[in-house]
């Protein structure tokens, strides 16, 4: 089977050597694609900058905007059977990116920022073969919120993990997560090593693609 897995932060540019980005690791990702490779199945990794090495045997594509990675994204969906949008796109972009670096001035600094383009609900829209994997960063309310996302952005399955905690989440080596599907359940992968809780998760995509666990009631 064909994955296209997205992993990392985005980096948005204000200025030549500016830009707003986020905690991401990509440790989740890089894991994800990890699994699946193990697993026989062909992978296509699209990243933002990472600290860690891509996969070997993954066709690894780095980019660095929001509109990079969808552009990668959109080619890479093209034949593929699973995308699993785990990168942590920045919700928001600098209106202006300056040509030239500014001068330090006295008093505040006020930057004008436009939403980027939902790259997930985008991909999941309209007529596709793929099954479509959100994750949801979440600081409270992680059901509510992972519900609706797993709608509004009509996604197959949505994984939510609570990025409230310093001992799993962002950054750290380990997670815990949980799956909700669209029929109605959910299914907690307890605090874990990121490496194993990529290998459940990857049964548990499979399973719900296989067994259309994920009826379309939302
Ligand atoms: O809305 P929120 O950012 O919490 O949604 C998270 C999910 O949406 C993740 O799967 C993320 O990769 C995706 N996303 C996206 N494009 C954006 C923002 C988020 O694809 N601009």
């Amino acid at each position: 089977m064909k994955f296209v897995v997205t992993a990392g932060p985005t980096r948005e540019p204000f200025d030549p050597v500016r830009f707003l980005s986020n905690r991401s690791s990509g440790k989740m990702g890089y894991a994800l694609a990890e699994a699946a490779l193990q697993a026989g199945h062909e992978v296509t990794l699209i990243s933002g900058p990472v600290q860690i090495p891509a996969p070997k045997g993954a066709q690894f594509v780095a980019i660095t905007t929001s509109e990079e990675l969808y552009g990668a994204t959109r080619r890479a969906v093209e034949n593929c059977d699973v995308l699993v949008m785990c990168a942590a796109v920045a919700d928001y972009k600098p209106t202006r990116v300056a040509g030239t670096k500014p001068k330090k001035k006295a008093g505040t600094f006020s930057l004008k920022l436009t939403p980027t383009r939902d790259i997930l609900a985008t991909l999941a829209s309209g007529a596709h073969d793929y099954f479509v994997v959100g994750f949801a960063a979440e600081t409270n309310d992680v059901e509510a919120n992972a519900r609706h996302k797993l709608c509004s952005k009509n996604c197959d399955i949505m994984v939510a993990n609570d990025v409230s905690r310093n001992d799993r989440g962002m950054e750290s080596d380990r997670n815990e997560v949980t799956i909700f599907f669209r029929e109605g359940g959910s299914k907690t992968i307890a605090v874990a090593p990121k490496k194993i809780i990529a290998r459940k998760l990857l049964k548990i995509i499979l399973s719900a693609r296989e067994n259309s666990l994920t009826k379309k009631t939302c």
